[in-house]
């Protein structure tokens, strides 16, 4: 256990530069966190905590990312994985549900979560069948949707050994942004809506209201913040992101603001990121205090963000 005690203070410290996929921290304990390789295989970070009688693991990543992390859950202990929680409904968080519900898991998620695959699936879905032998192994026409789901916010699971909460605070990332929060641990699990990294995807966004839903989760007590994809870390990383958003968006109004257009500050000429065709440039350029969420992805973002500015309402309302 001593190394275990040795991993969950370096998690605390963790950053970027210190990024281990594959390895699986003890947080607290009866929390554990298995950080995705999101470099090689695309896959989330996954959290697993401990109930007296049953385990809830946080996101059900990808197929192949869920075989590991059910690995994991072998490896770690005996009792059965009850519910699954999807912080939201992209890919390679929600895509091996199926491998979940299988081992006898119910997935959950806050309602927005299933309203989202309502709008933009099954096309997502299809085209990764294209792209990806894990999922195109379920020989599924469309995502398997959260079996539960949650409107009143939070949704509490609570046993004689822990309570947890599951809150919804507003459109960041998507719609259905869901958050796990166990008070008396102080951990949070925060989905894609905080990342330790550069790994923001504005495409389903809400660029200006992403920071006040990181607000409201900087209303409760947290020591360890376990993030959607990147090293664990404490609620730095919150007030990080937030303000990554904040710099993002004040940058692209101030352009806009000055009559510049879309192709002066993203300009033509694309790079393929983690498969996906992106701008590969952009003139804007961010304070060095958020460096931590600036890469390869920045000109996407500036472009996502221009045009929720200019179109005036979310871009994830914006066809895309
Ligand atoms: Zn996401």
């Amino acid at each position: 256990m001593s190394g275990f005690a040795v991993l969950a203070a370096m998690a605390f410290l963790a950053t970027r530069t210190e990024a281990q996929p594959g390895q699986v921290k003890l947080i607290v304990p009866g929390v554990w966190f298995r950080e995705g390789d999101f470099d090689r295989f695309g896959h989330c970070n996954n959290v697993i905590i401990e109930m007296k009688d049953y385990l809830i693991v946080v996101d059900a990543n990808f197929p192949s990312g869920a075989e590991l992390t059910l690995q994991t859950v072998r490896r770690i202990s005996p009792k059965p994985v009850k519910y699954v929680f999807d912080t939201h409904h992209h890919g390679d968080h929600l895509y091996g549900n199926p491998i979940w519900t299988q081992a006898g898991a119910t997935t959950l998620a806050y309602v927005g979560v299933a309203e989202e695959l309502k709008r933009y699936e099954p096309a997502r879905w299809l085209a990764a069948v294209t792209e990806r032998p894990d999922v195109a192994a379920l020989h599924l026409a469309a995502p398997e949707p959260p079996v539960q789901t949650f409107d009143k916010s939070p949704f509490v699971l609570k046993d004689s050994t822990r309570e947890v909460r599951f809150y919804f605070y507003g459109w960041a990332h998507t719609r259905g942004d869901g958050f796990v929060y166990l008070p008396s641990d102080k951990v949070l699990c925060t989905g894609d809506a905080v990342v330790n990294g550069p790994y923001n995807f504005t495409a389903d966004a809400n660029v200006g209201n992403w920071p006040k839903v990181i607000h409201q989760a900087q209303t409760l007590t947290t020591q360890f913040v376990l993030p959607g994809h990147g090293p664990s870390a404490g609620p730095e990383i919150l007030e990080g992101q937030a303000k990554f958003m904040i710099e993002l968006h004040k940058a692209v109004n101030t352009a806009v603001k000055q009559g510049k257009k879309l192709e002066d500050v993203v300009p033509p000429g694309t790079i393929k990121v983690h498969g996906d065709v992106v701008p590969a440039t952009t003139t804007l350029t961010l304070p060095a205090s958020v460096s931590n969420w600036v890469g390869p992805g920045l000109p996407s973002q500036v472009r996502d963000t221009w045009e929720e500015i200019v179109q005036k309402k979310p871009h994830g309302d914006i066809p895309h």
